[in-house]
C-alpha cells in the first residue's frame, strides 16, 4: 500500500471501506488519532471513521496547555495523570522521529501568580507535596514559590501579594500540529485506513456491524467510540436500560490566537482561569471560556473579549498585538467529569474514549493505551473513576 492508499475522503478518493476489520474507531480528534497509532503498532486490521475533518473538532483549537493536578492529596487518579504527562515527551520524540513532523511540544513550565498572601501558605504546602509526589521514576518536577516571576520582563506584575509558583512539570504542545503528525503517522500505516467524510449512523452491537452514512456496512471485532462529545449518545443508545441523565454534555470553549514576539521557551501563564500559551511559531494562545448553556456552539462572541484583555495586561509583549483568529469547540464532559474509557456493560466489544474535558491532550496517549489493552481482551489499568461503567452508574443513581 502505498503513503496516500489508506487516507480516503478528504481529497475526493474512492470512499469505499475494508467491509470486515479487527477495529473500528469511530472519531479522528486526538482520542482516536491515538488509538489508531496504538492499533497500527498492533497489527490490527483497523478502520477509522470521521464523520468531518480529522483533528477538527475539539482537538483543532489553539491553546494545548499541559497541566498536572495540584501536587497534594495524591490519589490513583493524579498518579495516572502525573505519569501520562512524563511519558508524553517520549511518545511526542517517537511521533517525531517517525514522521519528521513536529507537534509544538515543550516542558516550559508554568508561572501562577498568587494576588493573596494566603495563597503563598498553599503554595508552599504544594512545594513540599511536589517534592514527594513529583519525584518519580527518576524524574523530579517542583512546585516553586518565588517572590519574583523566574522570568524578567515578561509579564506586567514584577510583585504580587503572595509571589509566584514556577510549576516545572507543566508543557505545551500545539493541537493543530499533533493532528497533522499522528495522521501523518497513519498516512504510512500498514494496518490502519483512515477515511474523512463519512460517520457512523448506527451501531448494531448484536451482529456488531456499524452502518456508515453512505450507507455502507461494516462488520467489526471490537469498536472504539472516539466520537468526542457525540459519544455519549452514541454509548447511551446501546444501553438496556436508559439512564436518567445523559452520560456527558458538550462544554463550549473560546479561545484566541495572538502574534506577538515572545520567546517560545518561557513559562506559560495561568491566572484566574485565563492561560497565556507562547507557542513555538510566534503565535501566542490565549483562552479558555467554559460554557454550559449556549446557543452557537462553534461561533465565538464577547464572552472571549475580557480574557483577550486580561491577557493584555499581564503580558505586556500582548498590549498591542493583533488577533490573528478566535475559535470555539465544545468539550466533551462525562457525567462524572473524569475521562470516560472501557468496555460498555452490556456490549463488552463496545469502548468509550472520551470525556477528555479541558486535559484530553496530556492523556489521550495513555487511555487509548488502556481502550487497546480491552481490544486484546486486558485490564484498563485505570482509575475507576474513568470507566464507563462508572459513568454509566453516577448517570443511572441521578434522578
Ligand atoms: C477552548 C478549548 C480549549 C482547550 N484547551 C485544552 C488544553 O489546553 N489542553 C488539553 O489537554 N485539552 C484542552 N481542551 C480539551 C481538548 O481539546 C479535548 O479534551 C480533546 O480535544 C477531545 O478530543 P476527542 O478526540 O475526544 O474529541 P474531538 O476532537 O471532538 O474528536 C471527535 C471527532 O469525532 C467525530 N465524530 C463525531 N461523531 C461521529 C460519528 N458518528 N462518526 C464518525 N465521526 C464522528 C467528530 O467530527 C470529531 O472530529 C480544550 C478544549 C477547548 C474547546
Amino acid at each position: 500500500m502505498n503513503k496516500a492508499d489508506n487516507l480516503a475522503g478528504a481529497a475526493g478518493q474512492s470512499q469505499s471501506v475494508p467491509s470486515s476489520i479487527d477495529l473500528l474507531i469511530v472519531g479522528g480528534g486526538v482520542m482516536g488519532l491515538w488509538a489508531a497509532v496504538k492499533a497500527e503498532r498492533m497489527g490490527l486490521k483497523t478502520l477509522l471513521v470521521e464523520a468531518n475533518r480529522i483533528g477538527q473538532g475539539a482537538s483543532g483549537g489553539l491553546i494545548g496547555a499541559l497541566m498536572a493536578h495540584m501536587p497534594d492529596k495524591w490519589s490513583d487518579k493524579k498518579q495516572f495523570q502525573f505519569d501520562a504527562l512524563v511519558a508524553l515527551e517520549g511518545e511526542v520524540a517517537e511521533l517525531q522521529a517517525a514522521t519528521g513532523l513536529s507537534v509544538g511540544y515543550r516542558r516550559c513550565g508554568r508561572i501562577i501568580p498568587l494576588p493573596k498572601p494566603h495563597l503563598r501558605d498553599i503554595a508552599l504546602r504544594h512545594q513540599q507535596d511536589a517534592k514527594t509526589n513529583w519525584a518519580q521514576a527518576g524524574h523530579q518536577y517542583h512546585w516553586h514559590v518565588l517572590d519574583v516571576p523566574p522570568v524578567a520582563d515578561y509579564l506586567s506584575t514584577q510583585e504580587m501579594a503572595g509571589g509566584f509558583v514556577y510549576d516545572t512539570l507543566a508543557a505545551r504542545m500545539s493541537p493543530r500540529l499533533m493532528g497533522k503528525a499522528l495522521l501523518g503517522y497513519l498516512a504510512a500505516a500498514k494496518h490502519v485506513t483512515v477515511v474523512e467524510g463519512m460517520g457512523v449512523t448506527a451501531l448494531d452491537m448484536d451482529r456488531t456491524q456499524a452502518t456508515l452514512s453512505d450507507g455502507q456496512l461494516v462488520s467489526f471485532g471490537h469498536v472504539i467510540v472516539s466520537a468526542g462529545y457525540q459519544s455519549f449518545p452514541l454509548l447511551q443508545q446501546s444501553l438496556k436500560l436508559s439512564p436518567a441523565k445523559p452520560l456527558g454534555q458538550p462544554v463550549k470553549g473560546q479561545s484566541a490566537l495572538m502574534k506577538a514576539t515572545i520567546d517560545p521557551a518561557v513559562p506559560v501563564v495561568f491566572l484566574g482561569g485565563l492561560y497565556v500559551i507562547p507557542h513555538d511559531d510566534g503565535m501566542v494562545a490565549v483562552g479558555s471560556t467554559s460554557e454550559e448553556g449556549f446557543v452557537e456552539p462553534f461561533t465565538t462572541d464577547a464572552q472571549l473579549d475580557p480574557l483577550i484583555e486580561k491577557a493584555r495586561q499581564l503580558v505586556p509583549a500582548l498590549q498591542n498585538a493583533e488577533v490573528i483568529e478566535r475559535w470555539a469547540g465544545l468539550r466533551p464532559k462525562a457525567i462524572d467529569r473524569d475521562p470516560m474509557v472501557g468496555a460498555h456493560p452490556d456490549y463488552p466489544r463496545l469502548i468509550a474514549l472520551t470525556g477528555g474535558f479541558k486535559v484530553g491532550f496530556g492523556l489521550a496517549h495513555r487511555l487509548a493505551d488502556a481502550a487497546l489493552r480491552v481490544v486484546e481482551g486486558g485490564e484498563m489499568q485505570l482509575p475507576h473513576s474513568f470507566s464507563l461503567e462508572n459513568h454509566i452508574a453516577v448517570a443511572m443513581k441521578i434522578s
